[in-house]
């Protein structure tokens, strides 16, 4: 598969994961939004991505797609629970859409990490999405502060994808493309802005993948001092 391909190199951590993580859905367990941009973050709805046995895809069925954007506050709760009874009355339409989905947000982990895997149509993908997607059409006042409007035009189904497909190309087009990093944890491949004024971030989160990096080297250290 290309996506294990992207981020090729893991490390030899076990990890224990019980059958119900499979099951998590955005309906119970919101998103971590570590990314800095609405794009990473939808790139991040793969947990160890750098794991070439066992990433996790967590767009497991159409609904979680509004039900992350509802999470992420582009869509309100009640446009997606809409979208979830559509999705019901056209089940053929929503598979599509999440296969789509998908191949949207792989095309969008290589663009934005310019890495040696990209692939010829990944542009293609991205823009075909967006000449799919209404125009943003107007600023209207939404407290605490502004919005877009919508254009007309566009599969309502691939709404939660709109403000997703629009950061990614204001984020490709800007020099901030330069700050995008990858987590240093391999296995957890998560992408982030690096805004640190030295360039130096270099987890996806301290508390996780920073602790665990800093309790591999203890380990290591103490396991040198026993031998
Ligand atoms: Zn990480």
């Amino acid at each position: 598969m290309e996506d294990r391909a992207i981020f090729p190199g893991a490390s030899t951590i076990i990890k224990v994961r019980t059958i119900d993580d499979r099951k998590r859905s955005y309906a119970d367990l919101p998103p971590k939004l570590l990314g800095g941009s609405l794009c990473l973050d939808y790139v991040n709805t793969v947990e160890w991505r750098g794991d070439p046995e066992d990433p996790m895809d967590r767009l497991t069925s159409y609904p979680e797609l509004p039900r992350w954007a509802a999470a992420v506050g582009t869509m309100s709760g009640a446009e997606a629970r809409r979208l979830e009874r559509d999705a019901r009355n056209r089940p053929g339409a929503a598979a599509a859409m999440l296969r789509d989905a998908v191949a949207l947000r792989e095309a969008l982990a290589r663009l934005l990490t310019r890495t040696e895997f990209r692939q010829i149509e990944d542009l293609a993908v991205v823009n075909g999405m967006l000449a799919r997607a209404p125009a943003r059409a107007q600023i209207v006042e939404e407290e605490p502060g502004f919005a877009w409007r919508y254009g007309r035009g566009g599969d309502a189904m691939e709404q939660p994808l709109w403000p997703v497909l629009w950061d990614a190309a204001d984020l490709l087009t800007s020099d901030r493309l330069d700050r995008v990093r990858r987590c240093g944890d391999k296995r957890c491949g998560w992408l982030f802005l690096d805004l640190s004024r030295n360039r130096s971030r270099r987890w996806c989160a301290m508390e996780t993948c920073g602790n665990r990096a800093k309790a591999r080297r203890h380990y290591a250290r103490h396991k040198a001092d026993d031998d």
